[in-house]
């Protein structure tokens, strides 16, 4: 059977990967816009590299009059327990021989102001009771806060009343570099084709039943057929499912939100001293995508810190191409969807066009009241960060993902953009569950996926610790991830 991958991604790639342990028999090509694997919003400073564990999001855990919900965090927990699993297999087996060059171990904390400390407060009480956040610790002394992220704390008046979560184990995660050592590993090692330089610019069934993908390469018109079809195309995906001609293309529609960071280079020293993400608190109206933090990120073994994103209203799917081709993908049917989110969405709308043209003297002030000092300590530049694609079904607006696979299990694509890269193994397991059921039916596959996967069930994650912690504690080694002892 010949499968085709639109986009090498992280998840492009992952799907790759996986699909070919399993099943090696497998004609897998991926196509691809760009001359490398990882070059789009996989890259590492397209995007902020939280390895996303709901350790300090405030947007996965929903405060609704005093009460607080855990079920989003503990799922993305779960789901990134599982992508650990994997990245642990790729490392035994040679794909990756230092997981520092991809993956580092920082603090994740959360910071709020006096006016949330008391939800900061619920959510410790709430999430520490759990296993999977067992170890966080929760502070309003200041001294202590400083302790645990300097650079938030060290110019701030001792009088401003804070509160601060962290836990230890959280990480840093180059996207980027791991998509292209598992394309590097797919290609030389499983037998996957990766072509480069290969813009697809629709899909269509052909009188057979297969799949017919009309793309050019470098200028090229080529042709390339499939059995089954996968499109991690990013926000490219949209115009693709559009032109697909599937029933279910009418009832989507993207919603495109780009974004900036401000990036300073840092020395070593001045990293160890940080080894933080602090996560704040959103601005009312903001989306939940632009929730302000502050992170150090490890990228070729220099050291920066990120802070951002901030979110802008630019009409593109994906950084790099233009506004045609965003336009290109909305059909006469789509308009009311649109124009309701823009209605019932207003103050987003709103926020996302007040922030497209702010100036780097705003960025810099928005840093100053996150950590005071901080935007005089070192040379801040304003990089343009990837732009995301939210999906709109059927006229209402989603922040998450979504797996589309057709009802003949030929076409699947993932929409939307966020938790993201940090949980793509296991949503791209999930993806292959679904497209290529038969491979699951076999001995050998089912004994593959016991071994790179150990316990991938997220029900038994969340519900039975002993079993969590065996596998946290395992992969976590491997990762060179540690839990300091207690002082
Ligand atoms: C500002 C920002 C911050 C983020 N922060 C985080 C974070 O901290 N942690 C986290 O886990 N996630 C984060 N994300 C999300 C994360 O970046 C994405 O979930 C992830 O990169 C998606 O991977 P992908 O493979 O789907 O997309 P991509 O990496 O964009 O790959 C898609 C590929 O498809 C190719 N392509 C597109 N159209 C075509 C076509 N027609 N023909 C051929 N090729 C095509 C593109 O060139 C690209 O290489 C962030 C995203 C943004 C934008």
């Amino acid at each position: 059977m010949n499968v085709v991958i639109i986009g090498a991604g992280i998840m492009g790639t992952t799907f790759a990967t996986l699909a070919k342990e399993l099943a090696p028999d497998l004609d897998i090509t991926i196509l691809e816009r760009l001359d490398k694997a990882g070059a789009g919003n996989s890259s590492a400073f397209w995007n902020a590299g939280t390895g996303h564990e709901a350790n300090c999001e405030l947007n996965y855990t929903p405060v609704d009059e005093e009460v607080i919900s855990v079920e989003k965090a503990l799922k993305i927990h779960a789901q990134f327990n599982v992508a650990k699993q994997f990245w642990a297999y790729l490392l035994d087996k040679g794909v990756v021989k230092d997981p520092k060059t991809f993956i580092n171990q920082t603090r994740h904390c959360t910071i709020v102001s006096e006016s949330s400390i008391e939800e900061l407060r619920l959510r410790f009480k709430e999430m520490s009771a759990h296993h999977f956040f067992e170890h966080m610790r929760y502070s309003e002394d200041f001294d202590e806060i400083k302790s645990w992220i300097p650079y938030t704390m060290e110019e701030r008046p001792r009088h401003e009343k804070m509160a601060a979560t962290v836990i230890e184990t959280g990480t840093d995660v180059n996207f980027g570099a791991l998509t292209e050592y598992m394309a590097a590993y797919a290609v030389n090692k499983l037998g996957v084709k990766i072509e480069y330089g290969t813009h697809v610019k629709r899909v269509h069934r052909s009188p057979t039943g297969r799949w017919l993908i009309e793309a050019v390469t470098n200028g090229t018109p080529v042709q390339h057929r499939a059995d089954v079809l996968f499109v991690g195309a990013g926000g490219g995906a949209f115009p693709l499912l559009k032109k697909s001609h599937l029933p279910f293309r009418n009832r989507f529609a993207g919603f495109p939100v780009g974004g900036r960071f401000l990036k300073a280079s840092i020395t070593e020293e001045q990293a160890q001293k940080y080894r933080a993400k602090t996560y704040g608190k959103a601005k009312v109206g903001a989306p939940p995508m632009s929730v302000p933090h502050l992170d150090l990120r490890v990228v070729d073994g220099k050291h920066y810190l990120l802070f951002g994103p901030f979110a802008s209203f630019k009409p593109v799917l994906e950084k790099g191409r233009g506004f045609f081709d965003y336009l290109s993908s909305i059909r006469l049917h789509d308009l009311p969807g649109l124009l309701n989110v823009a209605l019932e969405h207003f103050p987003l709308v709103k926020y996302l066009v007040s922030e497209t043209f702010k100036g780097e003297k705003s960025m810099l002030e928005e840093l100053e009241s996150f950590a005071p000092g901080l935007s005089k300590k070192f040379d801040w530049k304003p990089i343009e960060a990837g732009q995301r694609v939210q999906i709109i079904k059927d006229g209402d607006l989603q922040m998450g993902t979504e797996i589309l696979v057709s009802q003949d299990k030929t076409y699947g694509t993932l929409l939307g953009a966020s938790p993201g890269a940090s949980v793509s193994p296991e949503v791209m397991l999930r993806c292959l569950e679904q497209l290529l059921p038969a491979i699951f039916s076999r001995e050998d596959a089912l004994e593959k996926r016991n071994r790179i996967f150990p316990e991938d069930d997220l029900n038994t994650l969340i519900n039975q610790p002993d079993r969590y912690r065996e596998i946290r504690d395992a992969v976590n080694e491997k990762l060179g991830i540690t839990q300091p002892g207690p002082e």
